[in-house]
């Protein structure tokens, strides 16, 4: 028995969570669920963004399913969910991107995870006004910061006998800040001498990606350009119904999909699932259940390969629930 904090975030969060909780019990895999929640929705209910037992449960369990949760633009509160990578030092956002056979995509092939930097850069939430026209943000870069996510990407790119790390920056421009990126990565490189180093300005990266994104394998960057391209190799392999994630510290490991809270189709039971499903499926492999997350996986291909009940941004009809139900039964 598991024991896991569900945090269902707000938005189509809610929703996407229960789809996921359904699929990981029906596996088999015994998790008691301690269930909080932050964001707009608990605000309004009980007054605080961010009640303790959230922390509490965290600190606690060590390990968290999370949905999305909604962050005001341009004003209001920071975001509750670069807070929680923050304070808990999640540096590690893993997100792979793997085109599931039967969805629509200009390329089958596209097989590559992202290692983004959690915890820097823009992120830090350093800005301020000059005067009424001026604004300015911290960009910060450590070494400390920059060795262990390269470090990360390698490990994993050694355990999966992959042949190459893509290091995405713009030390042409900012050499101090992406310069300091890119030189960690180069000496992190060196001890593996057996996986090649490519270094990719992100302008570049960005062309080569929409052009020929199966060259890649796995890629390491900054926290910014890590998020940008994120969602946009979630549109190679079908939209960000499809792609999951993981955020991992040292000692705590918060799952969650790279999707927000999709405010535009929220409570109306046509979210894909699959992101939160494949996010479930994530947090299997790291607690060791190998074969039930692999289960999910099979599961999920067979769902859309079938093609009966897969949902709106994949070009059917079925709801969130019909689809999530369809999974179960493949299980
Ligand atoms: P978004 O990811 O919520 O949505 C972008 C587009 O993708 C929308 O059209 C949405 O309908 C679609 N989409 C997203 N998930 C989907 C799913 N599972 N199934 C089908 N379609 C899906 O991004 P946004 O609109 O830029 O942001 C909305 C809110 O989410 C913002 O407040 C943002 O700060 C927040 N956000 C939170 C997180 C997080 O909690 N980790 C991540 C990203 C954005």
């Amino acid at each position: 028995m598991y024991n896991i904090t569900l945090i269902p975030g707000d938005g189509i969060g809610p929703e996407v969570a229960e789809a996921a909780q359904a699929v990981i019990e029906a596996t088999g895999v015994k998790i008691q669920w301690e269930t909080v929640n932050a964001g707009i929705d608990v605000l309004a209910k009980e007054g605080i963004l961010v009640p303790d037992k959230v922390f509490e449960s965290l600190e606690k369990t060590r390990i968290a399913l999370k949905g999305p949760i909604t962050t005001p633009i341009g004003s209001g509160f920071k975001s509750i969910n670069v807070m929680l990578r923050k304070k808990y030092d999640l540096f590690s956002n893993i997100r792979p991107i793997k085109a599931i056979p039967g969805i629509a995509v200009p390329f089958q092939n596209v097989d590559l995870v992202i290692f983004r930097e959690n915890t820097e850069d823009l992120y830090i939430g350093q800005e301020k006004t000059i005067d009424e026209g001026t604004a300015e943000a911290i960009k910060r870069i450590t070494r400390e910061g920059s060795l262990r996510i390269i470090k990360a990407a390698f490990t994993y790119a050694h355990q999966n006998h992959k042949s190459k790390v893509t290091v995405v920056h713009k030390a042409n421009i900012m050499k101090l800040t992406d310069g300091l990126f890119l030189q960690c990565a180069r000496e992190v490189s060196k001890d593996y001498p057996h996986i090649q180093l490519q270094e990719v300005i992100v302008d570049n990266m960005c062309m080569q990606l929409v052009m020929n994104p199966s060259q890649f394998q796995v890629i390491v960057t900054t926290n910014l350009y890590g998020d940008i391209l994120s969602d946009l190799c979630a549109g190679l392999v079908g939209g960000l119904g499809v792609v999951p994630g993981a955020n991992l510290g040292k000692d705590m490991a918060v799952f969650e999909a790279v999707h927000g809270s999709a405010p535009d189709i929220a409570g109306m039971n046509i979210a894909n699932p699959i992101a939160m499903i494949l996010t479930g499926a994530m947090m299997l492999h790291y607690l060791g259940e190998s074969n039930k997350s692999h289960s999910i996986y099979k599961a999920v291909e067979a769902t859309v390969l079938e093609g009966k009940f897969v949902t709106k941004d994949l070009g059917g009809s079925a709801s969130t629930k019909d689809m999530t139900n369809a999974i179960i039964a493949n299980i």
